[in-house]
């Protein structure tokens, strides 16, 4: 069945700029920014601006500008947080959570990037 995309969502409704939110990183395609309750240090959600529900959705969809574009805001927040290890970081987890078995609460796909303490086995 094809997915049906809620524009009354909350994210929809913040990238209509009808709810604040404290942006971390702005582009074209891609709106990123602080998780209201944070359940790390930095905890970022990362938003394509494009009516899209979960990661298969955007994947099947999407553009390749957009797709690259939010690849490369996830990277960027990651870098300049300074989570990444191979630049001396400590590490992070970046998730995406997709229906009833991955516990989607807001049906507008997003990732999850966590880090600044140790995560342990837990998923947020
Ligand atoms: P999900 O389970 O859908 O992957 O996670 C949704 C996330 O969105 C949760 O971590 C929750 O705290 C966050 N969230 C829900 N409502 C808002 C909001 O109005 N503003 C912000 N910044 N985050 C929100």
């Amino acid at each position: 069945m094809p997915y049906k995309y809620d524009d009354q969502n909350i994210f929809a409704k913040i990238l209509r700029g009808e709810i604040p939110n404290d942006t971390v990183v702005e582009t074209e395609h891609t709106l990123a920014f602080n998780d209201i309750g944070p359940k790390a240090p930095v905890h970022v959600l990362v938003v394509p601006k494009g009516s899209y529900v979960n990661h298969d959705h955007f994947h099947s969809r999407a553009t390749d500008a957009e797709i690259l574009d939010f690849v490369r805001v996830t990277a960027r927040i990651i870098a300049d947080k300074g989570l990444a290890p191979g630049a001396g970081g400590s590490g992070y987890r970046v998730i995406g959570n997709a229906g009833p078995h991955g516990l989607q609460e807001v049906p507008h796909y997003h990732l999850h990037i966590l880090g600044g303490r140790p995560l342990g086995a837990m998923v947020p």
